[in-house]
């Protein structure tokens, strides 16, 4: 039996990012082509079959997003249509069924309804982060797609990346790839993160706190820092980022070429040379858990090339971070359509 979590146990203003046990997850199954018994349930563990293809050829894909305790008590998603989208194009990349939309959106919402309590309080910056995942189930041993499958939600309370303000931090390029050309670099994979968790190693053990990966075929472009999108600010005001068709579109990338544009940036997706860092001023990760990492510096053998600061976060990356912070807390009016309220239930 699972101990649940109790809203009290925790401590607002201290989370980090692991998983806390709370009361209610959401399941669906898929069997001879249609999903049935979907509902809340409060088991955390999933007894699947040993012959599991998401166990054995790692058909497996997942999603991650945040709900958002406003100022007013409610509760915001942050553009969930966007990751049901991206689900459903990394399941066709993986022959896996499509989850409807409006499964995934109803699953969100009663996730969040159900587990409302452990939505953090506004004002600490924490936030319920959501794991939305799909995995092949059922007797199998042959390379080939399962016939059944389950989607499912869990959730847990997770604290802001930055605590103390936006910090940046030092990144070194690898030799290694992530994702193949032609591969799964723009799915949602497991397997993309297994591939990650060396090189990612390598990189910490040497006292940078991430990886950049370079594109694949040639390792001359930027493709993604760890499991982050890049962006650059130039020095004539233009909010760059790469495009590859390995690395995974990241949301909070395209929400923050909306908010550039906004902020009178131009923003742009263009391939980026690891030897052309010196047309940025400022630079970034951007990502769901930290909206925005700022980057310090950028070492490719023996150059180390330095951004705004190594030490102090450049002024559009804090305009850009705040911005965005403040339509997803609910604070200020963002574009049409991009926050859901969750009603109380
Ligand atoms: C999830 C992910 C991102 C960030 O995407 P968001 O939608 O912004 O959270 C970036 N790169 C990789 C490899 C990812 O898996």
């Amino acid at each position: 039996m699972t101990e649940f979590a109790n809203p009290s146990d925790f401590d607002w203003n201290n989370l980090n990012f692991s998983y806390h046990p709370l009361p209610y997850r959401f399941r669906a199954y898929y069997d001879n082509g249609t999903w049935h018994d979907m509902g809340l349930e409060t088991d955390p563990y999933l007894p699947i079959h040993e012959g599991s293809t998401a166990l054995h050829y790692g058909q497996q894909v997942f999603e991650g997003m945040k709900a958002y305790r406003r100022a007013d008590g409610g509760i915001n998603l942050f553009r969930p249509d966007q990751n049901a989208a991206r689900m459903n194009r990394s399941n066709a990349r993986l022959l896996m069924p499509e989850v409807p939309t409006e499964m995934f959106l109803e699953a969100a919402k009663a996730v969040v309804q159900a587990n409302a309590d452990f939505v953090p309080p506004y004002g600490t910056g924490a936030t319920l982060y959501l794991r939305p995942f799909i995995i092949g189930v059922g007797p199998n041993v042959g390379v080939q797609p399962a016939a059944s499958y389950i989607f499912t939600i869990f959730a847990t309370p997770v604290g802001p990346y930055y605590k103390g303000g936006l910090t940046p931090t030092a990144y070194v390029t690898s030799d290694y790839d992530r994702a193949a050309h032609g591969g799964t670099g723009q799915a949602k994979v497991g397997g993309n993160y297994a591939a990650s968790l060396m090189p990612g190693d390598q990189a910490h053990q040497a006292g940078y706190s991430d990886v950049v990966y370079l594109d694949p075929r040639l390792h001359e472009n930027i493709e993604e820092l760890g499991s982050a999108n890049f962006f650059g600010i130039t020095k004539d005001g233009q909010f760059l980022t790469p495009k590859s068709p390995s690395i995974l579109p990241s949301i909070t990338k395209y929400s923050l070429m909306a908010v550039a544009e906004e902020l009178g940036l131009t923003a742009r997706e263009t391939t980026i040379s690891i030897h052309d860092l010196d047309q940025f001023s400022e630079a970034g990760a951007m990502g769901t858990a930290a909206v925005i990492s700022p980057v310090g510096s950028i070492t490719h053998g023996d150059d180390k090339h330095v951004f705004f600061s190594e030490t102090e976060v450049g002024p559009i990356t804090q305009q850009l971070y705040n911005r965005l912070l403040a339509i997803q807390f609910g604070d200020e009016k963002g574009p049409e359509n991009w926050i859901v309220d969750v009603p109380a239930k």
